[in-house]
């Protein structure tokens, strides 16, 4: 085989997984390396391909309902961390948690929690920029006895009362741009109400996004044809294969390696590939592998 491919095909070195998902799997890792009885509190990663390679090492995935009804157990939290009524039925249940969650979402975790205990005197409302029903999501409107309200988009600022005051934060994984379309819209509204000084917001998307989202934009032009390969219930999969897209209209979107046969491949190609903050590098690898295989088999 040619090696004519290697400096056609190129890894974006700033994809594959963030600091919060590398140290949630080298915890399983390390306990199932000693003891093969872990289970997990949901997907450890929005990547089915790195869910195979650790649930073959015995790391079990359960639901929540399935959590409630465990009893003497070691359960790992996964980076997206989890609402206090999962450490209270651990200790209810006699369960030994590992706890995983991502250092920056435990921080937001502590902020909102902080807020809120102090915001109940003066009436004011707790917004959660973020999608519903996401881990993480979860996990934060835990933090405020499910008297946060969820705003997913510019469609749900109805729900804010504004004639009381509102502190909003956001999901680690968010849209950035979305995000200050939201925080601009809201402002607006409490500015028409003369009330411009009811509206506070905090920067709460993780770094390592932001960070990511600027790279890839710039890798993604640099390519005629870019594959990007996520997991499909990642957010920040969807999020950053959206910026790619946009960068660069010859974006295909992968999550296997059987699915590069839909993709029209030259020879000439000069292809990049990329992926979310789940992805693995592992993955990345065996898709230039693959891709390899195809340009100089055609
Ligand atoms: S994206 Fe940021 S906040 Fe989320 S797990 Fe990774 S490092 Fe933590």
């Amino acid at each position: 085989m040619s090696d004519s491919t290697n400096n056609k095909i190129v890894i974006d070195k700033h994809s594959g997984f963030c600091s919060g998902v590398i140290n949630a799997i080298k915890t399983a890792e390390m306990w199932l390396a000693k003891e093969p009885a872990l289970y997990c509190l949901g997907d450890i990663v929005h990547n089915n391909e790195e869910l195979q390679r650790l649930t073959a090492m015995g790391l079990q995935i359960i639901s929540h309902e399935e959590f409630k009804q465990l009893h003497h157990a070691r359960v790992l939290i996964r980076a997206h961390g989890e609402p206090p009524e999962t450490y209270q039925i651990a200790r209810q249940n006699d369960i030994e948690l590992v706890d995983a969650t991502c250092k920056v979402v435990l921080n937001l975790q502590k902020t909102i929690h902080q807020f809120y205990k102090s915001q109940q005197f003066n009436h004011g409302q707790i917004l959660i920029f973020g999608k519903e029903g996401h881990a993480e999501v979860v996990g934060l409107l835990g933090q405020t006895a499910q008297h946060g309200i969820v705003i997913s988009s510019i469609q749900d600022i109805h729900k804010i009362d504004f004639s009381r005051p509102s502190m909003l934060y956001s999901q680690t994984t968010q849209n950035i741009s979305e995000y200050q379309e939201v925080i601009a819209k809201i402002q607006e509204k409490y500015d028409a109400l003369n009330r411009s000084e009811y509206f506070s917001y905090a920067h709460t998307i993780c770094h390592s996004v932001i960070h990511r989202a600027q790279q890839i934009q710039q890798f993604a032009a640099h390519f005629e044809k870019v594959i990007f390969v996520s997991g499909e219930k990642s957010s920040n999969g969807l999020y950053l294969f959206d910026i790619c897209k946009k960068t660069n209209p010859h974006t295909f979107f992968i999550s296997n390696i059987e699915q590069l046969k839909e993709i029209p491949i030259r020879n000439e190609d000069h292809i990049g590939i990329c992926g979310a903050t789940s992805t693995p590098m592992w993955l990345m690898e065996l898709v230039k592998k693959q891709l390899e295989i195809i340009i100089n088999n055609s």
